[in-house]
């Protein structure tokens, strides 16, 4: 069994792909070829969000609207520590502070009270200015946007969502791509929608953000495309990515309405032998990663061993909260810091998620599991 299966997806679009492949060979344009502008097109009508800025990973999605908002080393942004690294690195690469938040236990997203302490205690020590918010949509779960968003308001903070595994979800009805001043998507091969490379897209209805943003993309550039305006950065999505994109656009919704069912029935069969992901009432997964918890550290050590004796991947995400990374030690956190996501990070784990899982094997996934607890 594979964690992430690529090859059952790559059969349905081959043909196309291929065909694809041959026009960029004929027009030879590898940077901004026409695939770019119909990638764009394509996720805005996708979205409705009404900028669409493609762009070279998830990474550079994320550190591009921080360029625009021009921090500054005593700029804090507000970050969960419970994600992927670069949602904190994009901070410190464009030159601001991160502040870690906790998480909730159910969701694993960002604590609304953890996020209020945070600026709360921010203001009270007077070195850093609140000045944003990156909320994650971990393992596909959208935010609480609403939340969210009446604590940047008040504060007067922006939000650059991080949607790098929630594209595809949806919050009270509404797409991510529309939260925050601007989202940030990866197009990473393993993430629900992913490329054959690196890629990425930042989404935002912000019109003059939207200009910046494609400036900073190619160096600064301004309207005399040797005179730049600002420091930006090589940042564009090649014609071959947007080419395999616009493929697998048109599958998606299909596809993620199977991650749905697979995931479903992980929690059918599940329940009640292991805390299985809470996805709250008016929210829709993309199930970027299907993550339980076990009862205890050794306990998970022991599931995870038992599923590899069965030849059946697992992984654990994320290992170490970032807030207590090497690269980050100079912030002096400690152990006990942020208590929920430390805890998570002992006892979480992923098991296969893709659309072309089959019944059967889902089903034997339950089985190893239940088999190695009792
Ligand atoms: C993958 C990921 C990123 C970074 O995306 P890349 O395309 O790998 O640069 C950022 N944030 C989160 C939450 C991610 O999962």
């Amino acid at each position: 069994m594979q964690f992430i299966d690529l090859n059952k997806q790559y059969a349905l679009i081959e043909d196309e792909l291929r065909s694809a492949f041959d026009a960029i060979f004929s027009h030879k344009r590898f940077i901004m070829g026409p695939e770019i502008e119909q990638l764009e097109s394509d996720l805005q009508k996708y979205t409705g969000v009404s900028n669409v800025i493609s762009c070279s990973s998830g990474t550079d999605a994320l550190v591009m609207p921080l360029l625009a908002y021009a921090l500054s080393k005593t700029d804090a942004v507000f970050v969960p520590s419970f994600t992927f690294f670069a949602s904190a690195e994009s901070i410190t690469l464009a030159g601001g502070t991160p502040v870690f938040v906790d998480c909730n236990e159910d969701t694993y997203n960002m604590s609304l009270e953890s996020l209020e302490n945070a600026i709360a205690r921010t203001i009270k020590k007077g070195e850093l200015t609140p000045r944003g918010i990156i909320p994650v949509d971990l393992f596909g779960l959208p935010a609480d946007y609403d939340g969210i968003r009446k604590i940047a308001d008040e504060y007067g903070l922006f939000i650059l969502a991080d949607s790098a595994q929630g594209l595809g979800g949806t919050y009270k009805g509404k797409k991510t791509g529309q939260f925050g001043n601007a989202c940030a998507t990866s197009f990473f091969p393993a993430k629900p929608l992913g490329c054959y490379g690196d890629g990425g897209a930042i989404f935002t209805d912000d019109d003059d953000l939207a200009e910046v943003l494609r400036s900073l993309r190619v160096h600064g550039q301004g309207v005399d495309k040797y005179d730049n305006v600002r420091i930006g950065l090589n940042g564009r999505m090649d014609s071959f990515q947007a080419a395999v994109l616009i493929s697998k656009l048109k599958i998606f919704d299909a596809e993620l309405e199977k991650r749905n069912k697979i995931a479903r029935m992980y929690t059918d069969n599940l329940k009640g032998v292991i805390k299985t992901p809470v996805v709250p009432d008016g929210y829709t997964s993309t199930w970027a990663q299907y993550t339980l918890t076990a009862a205890s550290g050794g306990q998970r050590d022991k599931i995870m061993e038992a599923l590899k004796q069965k030849d059946i991947p697992t992984a654990v995400y994320y290992r170490i909260p970032i807030h207590l990374c090497s690269a980050y030690a100079h912030l002096g956190y400690q152990q006990g810091s942020l208590p929920v996501c430390e805890d998570l990070s002992k006892k979480v784990f992923s098991v296969p998620m893709n659309p072309y899982l089959t019944e059967q094997e889902v089903l034997s996934v339950c089985e190893a599991i239940k088999g190695a607890i009792k």
